[in-house]
């Protein structure tokens, strides 16, 4: 049997879905609010760049595009730290020299996804379609055309809202009975700016090292600095909403100058446009979307940003929404006819992965804004760098998995505590050990307190709630 689906957003996450559906023979009906970005071009002034990892690059891969995009990747296989004096210090990711998440430009990475579905001779695109309401009984979905106010509409088998972090179509399934949601707004919101290529200088036409996202990390904010093909880069500061050090605080260019000043001095001659781009750019916000159930009769299914927005600071949140469209498509693969079952199936795989890696992100702003600045933070990388050398079977960094593998986000997440319980275990027989050896020579008690002390300070250290929770709870039972 022919299949249709109406996927309703031509995003990172609609197109590479219409891509796959299409291929699998499926008739699809892309429709997208805003005008065909191949008329005009990139949006100038919001051209985030995005990291794409493993997970991304396999799903782009499954669509022949991956070659295509890695052209004009940039490799970035640490964060380069800048400290207030203007100092930088590498962290490389991970142990494994090939591993490096790659820079791509957002516009370029949705074009050539937009390119690839029009490629398909099976797909239909139309733009200035504003997804106003569906149907699920029957499904239909409802279009009103923003150029002539036309309202139209599409019936299929399926129909898929990937519209992004505000979708339309949830909004509409939020009016259901059991739909559980919940939105929480980040307290800090983001402002892009651009620091130029130079014509001299190391790196040359960049003005800094391009192999590395820049980070700046100052306490309750922080600048990343992500490299653009043309030697610039795109650079995104993360600062509080309202109260000390501010978007509402500092406001007007003056005043963002004289803040750089004491807080970015080693970026602030790199960045000519800085009172254009300060004072025209605007203040984005992020939030974390939670739903339940992501699909309504068995028929209207939510995919990307529209089930699951995060904040983006684990830089995967394109990297999740085409994992959506791989296990979407392999389930709908599976099911045959059933298109109900398929989406179930889609859901219990995703939704559990989408809630690990929304608490992660979140866990992850605070360690890039605060702890990379600090000896602990890169002590404590090295360990886990120098564990996974000489465990690799046993000790994989949370980050390793997260970026450089595909392993479930809950399963990585999971792993990542089980490392910690069992490191944890393994110091404290260490300590007994080490007690046993010494004590003929009565270094015991002060070598082994020394080292209890030690492996507790590095257990509340670690980056891990679970790891303080149970320690506490350890301790309390000891009445310790
Ligand atoms: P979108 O890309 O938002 O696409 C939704 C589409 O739906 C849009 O084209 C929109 O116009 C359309 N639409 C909306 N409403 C309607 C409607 N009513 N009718 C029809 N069409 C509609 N992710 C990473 O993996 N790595 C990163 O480094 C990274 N960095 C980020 C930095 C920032 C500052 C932000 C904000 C996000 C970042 N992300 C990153 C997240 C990433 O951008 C999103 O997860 C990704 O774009 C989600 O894809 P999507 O297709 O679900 O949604």
């Amino acid at each position: 049997m022919n299949k249709s689906v109406v996927i309703v957003g031509a995003g990172l996450a609609g197109c590479l879905l219409a891509v796959y559906l299409a291929r699998a023979g499926w008739t699809v009906d892309l429709r997208e609010r805003r005008g065909d970005p191949r008329a005009r071009g990139h949006a100038a002034g919001r051209s985030i760049n995005l990291a794409i990892s493993a997970r991304g690059l396999k799903a782009l891969r499954r669509a022949g595009l991956e070659e295509t995009i890695l052209r004009n990747a940039i490799r970035m296989p640490g964060r380069m730290i800048h400290s207030r004096a203007g100092a930088q210090e590498f962290h490389k990711y991970s142990r494994d020299p090939s591993h490096a998440i790659q820079s791509v430009s957002r516009s370029a990475l949705n074009l050539a996804l937009l390119e690839a579905a029009a490629a398909e001779k099976n797909v239909g695109i139309t733009f200035h379609q504003r997804c106003v309401e569906v149907a699920a009984a029957s499904g239909t979905v409802m279009f009103i055309d923003d150029n002539t106010q036309h309202t139209s509409s599409a019936v299929a088998d399926l129909i898929v809202g990937a519209d992004g972090a505000y979708s339309a179509l949830r909004g509409i399934m939020q009016k259901n009975e059991g739909f559980d949601y919940s939105q929480k707004w980040l307290g800090h919101g983001y402002k892009e700016m651009q620091i130029q290529p130079v014509t001299s200088g190391a790196h040359a036409p960049f003005a800094m090292n391009p192999n590395a996202l820049h980070i700046w990390p100052r306490g309750a904010s922080m600048m990343i600095a992500l490299p653009n093909p043309d030697g610039s880069f795109t650079c995104t500061l993360f600062w509080p909403h309202s109260g000390s050090g501010s978007f509402a605080e500092i406001s007007g260019a003056a005043n963002g100058r004289a803040h750089f000043q004491r807080d970015y001095a080693d970026a602030l001659p790199l960045m000519p446009t800085f009172d254009a781009d300060f004072d025209a750019n605007p203040v984005g916000s992020m939030l974390t979307v939670r739903c339940n159930p992501w699909s309504q009769g068995g028929r209207v299914v939510l995919l990307g940003d529209a089930a699951h927005a995060i904040v983006p600071f684990f830089g995967q949140g394109a990297n999740a929404s085409f994992e959506d469209c791989e296990s979407l498509t392999d389930a709908l693969a599976a099911h045959g006819d059933n298109i109900a079952a398929a989406i179930s199936a889609y859901e219990l795989d995703r939704k559990r992965n989408a809630d690990a890696i929304a608490e992660m992100a979140l866990t992850n702003f605070v360690e890039m804004r605060d702890k990379t600045a600090s000896r602990i933070f890169k002590w404590k990388k090295k360990l886990d760098h120098f564990l996974h050398g000489v465990a690799p079977n046993l000790f994989t960094p949370l980050y390793d998995m997260v970026s450089f593998s595909t392993i479930p986000y809950a399963d990585a997440l999971a792993k990542s505590h089980e490392q910690v319980r069992y490191f944890v275990f393994f110091m404290m027989c260490f300590t007994l050990i080490i007690r046993f050896v010494l004590r003929p020579v009565g270094l015991d008690s002060v070598i082994s307190l020394t080292l209890m002390l030690v492996v507790m300070f590095i257990a509340f250290k670690w980056s891990n709630k679970w790891a303080n929770k149970w320690l506490k709870e350890w301790l309390n039972r000891r009445k310790i």
